[in-house]
């Protein structure tokens, strides 16, 4: 049997099959959760609370999901969206941001949205 999972693993959790591979999305999702951390948590964000970390669920199966912050641009800093306007099932999309030496999910709002 056929399925999609993430995060990607070696093995289909549910039949054990190795017949695994990457399958493009559309990128598009929406927010499912979120929270407004306040705390000063990592050292890379400790001067940019209260900001927000959202968990979406891919359009393409809802059962997939991803963490990652809702931003304005792909580049712009993780505390720029008002945690007050977000709102759960609103849409968005992916982008990827260049953080060191990987691409890092992030999301913006969806047209439409
Ligand atoms: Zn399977």
């Amino acid at each position: 049997m056929w399925a999609v999972a993430f995060p990607a693993r070696p093995m289909c959790p549910d039949c054990r099959s190795l017949d695994v591979r990457w399958v493009a999305t559309s990128g598009r999702a929406t927010v499912w959760s979120f929270v407004v951390p306040h705390p000063r948590l990592l050292p890379r964000t400790a001067s940019s609370p209260p900001y927000n970390v959202v968990v979406v669920a891919l359009d393409q199966d809802a059962t997939i999901r991803m963490v990652g912050n809702l931003v304005s641009t792909v580049d712009g800093p993780i505390n720029e969206i008002d945690p007050a306007t977000i709102e759960i099932g609103e849409p968005v999309q992916v982008v990827f941001a260049a953080v060191d030496d990987v691409a890092l999910p992030r999301w913006v709002r969806a047209p439409g949205g």
